[in-house]
């Protein structure tokens, strides 16, 4: 992975560097997540990422956190995060409207590889905001179609009202040979779909094991639970792809935050190979 972090194809001349970029639209997913689009001015020339990587979003006088791009990488222009309101800097970003200014550094890390996905049937997990930066790996897939066997999205929210990108849930859903299947941890009276963890979703799906390769993405517990059960249903661990959240300053491998061992999560991460990170993912958050 760290080659494809070095490629990182939309760096910026100075990562340090964060450029200002204006709030175009804000829109509340949920109760404590929203999507904003930005306009990139200038940036806008030279700005372009691939599937999986995060930028730096900076609040003037507030600071700066790490959040991946949850748009499409064929429209680098139109950049999107979706972003959940946690703490300082989420709650800041929350609070921007439409002509807002913020400051951006990136796109930074590694990226979800389509390579090893071609001609083999696909699966994505994602676990709550694990969706956002799983989003434009579907775009790339859906874009790409023909190359691909099934694509199979499985996804797991808290509860129905906490689903992101809804209307998109059901577009996707409609598509050929693409299987969405969503579930929540509680239901509510006007729920007909699945209740239970993300993995329980694996139990209606017949996978063949040898040809398929897996995307993951969501909180540790979801990842360590779905890493199980793809394995149990016979997937090799060069299968199956996760992106890390760790907490991160600088997201270029100067600082150390996110360092573990010799594994930086900012410029080696956030995306890996299983093997890469099956000892992180037995750790707790650093
Ligand atoms: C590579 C990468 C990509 C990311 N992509 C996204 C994304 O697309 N969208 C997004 O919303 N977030 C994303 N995150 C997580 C995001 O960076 C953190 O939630 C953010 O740094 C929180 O900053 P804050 O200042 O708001 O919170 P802080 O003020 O730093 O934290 C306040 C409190 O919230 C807790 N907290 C921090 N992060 C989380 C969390 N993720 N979940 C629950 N509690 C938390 C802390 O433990 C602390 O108690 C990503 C992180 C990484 C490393």
């Amino acid at each position: 992975m760290r080659d494809h972090a070095l490629e990182s194809p939309g760096m910026l001349t100075n990562p340090m560097l964060a450029h200002p970029v204006t709030i175009k639209k804000v829109t509340w997913e949920t109760d404590d997540t929203f999507t904003l689009q930005f306009d990139l001015g200038e940036l806008g020339e030279s700005f372009t990422f691939r599937p999986g990587q995060f930028n730096m979003l900076y609040v003037f006088g507030v600071g700066e956190a790490a959040i991946s791009i949850s748009s499409d990488a064929a429209k680098p222009k139109s950049l999107v995060h979706t972003v959940r309101r946690v703490g300082v800097v989420t709650s800041a970003l929350s609070q921007l409207k439409r002509g807002d200014m913020i400051g951006l550094r990136g796109p930074f890390g590694s990226f979800w590889p389509l390579d090893p996905a071609i001609g083999k049937d696909v699966v994505i997990a994602a676990g709550g905001i694990g969706l956002a930066p799983l989003r434009p790996m579907l775009y790339s897939l859906f874009r790409k179609r023909s190359s691909f066997g099934r694509i199979i999205l499985l996804y797991g929210a808290r509860s129905p009202l906490d689903l992101l990108y809804r209307v998109e849930l059901e577009q996707w859903g409609k598509k050929e040979n693409v299987e969405v299947l969503v579930t929540v941890d509680r239901g509510d009276s006007s729920w007909k779909g699945y209740i239970g963890v993300v993995t329980s979703l694996l139990s209606y799906l017949k996978l063949d094991a040898r040809s398929t390769v897996a995307y993951v993405c969501g909180p540790e517990t979801m990842m360590r639970y779905t890493v199980d059960e793809l394995e149990q249903r016979g997937l090799a661990e060069h299968q199956i792809y996760l992106s890390m959240e760790r907490n991160m300053k600088c997201a270029v491998g100067f600082c150390g935050h996110c360092q573990y061992g010799p594994t930086f999560v900012c410029k080696d991460g956030p995306v890996f190979i299983l093997p890469q990170v099956r000892h992180l993912l037995e750790r707790k958050e650093l």
